[in-house]
């Protein structure tokens, strides 16, 4: 049974995660904090600082169901309904893949190419919480971005994640990909996190990612599906002088490279994460672009 102080309470639920999930005893401890927090409303400080406090039968009974689903691995994202990614907190449910730190590298990137003061458009593939988009919005006010995807359901977290950050320079479009583009499309800068695993790595059976879209993650035997539909594409749809930049595994460094070559792009690079892996690749398209391109359309 529950204790019902929170200082007991929180030992007790520490204790349920290290058993059920193997989480590291710090790792735990933080988590029960947020869990907790999320039902009190208070920060992490008051948690520690409040040990005596004695709980409300409501507070004791909604952590419990919380700390239940957590103990089944459900993401801890899911749980409170949000993330905090590049300084922003973001909405998220389980129809949008919880956003990742090392997706803040892509978002680095990008901004060191988009200039602070030209209108410049950006293109957001498969915007998912809408966490690139608008945290690229909210960093270069005079850019126009596009953010797309073909969940609509995905889309009404991002588009409520735009109001409640105030990016009105982000406009959202369901789309199959490029699907519902025009043409005429022109962006200068391409960004995405596509979904990249490959059908049977073994990292799908992790427990917190089956609680994510499949859709957001799963792309072909080897992965790269939507990365070899996105490459060639960008490449129509970039402006002269315009980047691609987009995540993928830690494995598919060379496949990108060679597709991103291959398809006319110039200054091909690909970046790593804090973690050291192989995470985001790029390319420019140059005047020259389409003479290079190996790949007959
Ligand atoms: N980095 C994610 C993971 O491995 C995958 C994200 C994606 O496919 N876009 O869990």
């Amino acid at each position: 049974m529950i204790a019902s102080t929170l200082g007991a309470t929180l030992l007790a639920a520490r204790k349920q995660l290290i058993h059920s999930l193997a989480l590291e005893i710090n790792v735990a401890a933080l988590e029960a904090h947020v869990l907790f927090g999320h039902v009190l409303s208070k920060p992490r400080a008051y948690l520690l600082a409040y040990p005596e406090v004695a709980l409300t039968d409501s507070a004791l009974t909604q952590f419990t169901a919380l700390l239940a689903r957590r103990l089944k691995g459900e993401p801890i994202a899911y749980l409170i309904g949000q993330r905090e990614f590049y300084e922003l907190v973001f909405s998220v449910t389980p129809d949008v893949l919880i956003p990742r730190p090392e997706t803040e590298l892509l978002v680095e990137l990008a901004l060191e190419r988009i200039p602070r003061h030209r209108p410049v458009r950006i293109l957001d593939l498969g915007t998912g919480s809408g966490a690139i988009a608008i945290t690229l919005a909210k960093h270069r006010p005079q850019a126009q971005v596009i953010a797309l995807d073909v969940s609509m359901r995905a889309l009404a977290v991002a588009k409520a994640n735009a109001a409640k950050l105030k990016t009105p320079n982000v406009s959202f479009m369901a789309s199959d990909w490029f699907g519902a583009l025009p043409s005429t499309s022109c962006f200068d800068v391409i960004v995405s996190n596509p979904p990249y695993v490959a059908e049977n790595d073994p990292h799908l059976l992790g427990k917190d990612i089956q609680f994510e879209p499949a859709l957001a993650l799963r792309a072909g035997p080897d992965g790269m599906d939507a990365i070899r539909h996105i490459v060639p594409l960008s490449f129509k749809l970039l402006a002269e002088g315009g980047y691609l930049l987009f995540e993928h595994g830690y494995d598919q460094q060379e496949a990108c490279a060679a597709l991103l070559a291959a398809w006319g792009y110039a200054e091909v690079a690909c970046h790593r994460d804090l973690g050291g892996k192989a995470r985001v690749s790029l390319g420019k398209k140059t005047r020259d672009g389409e003479k290079y391109c190996t790949i007959g359309n």
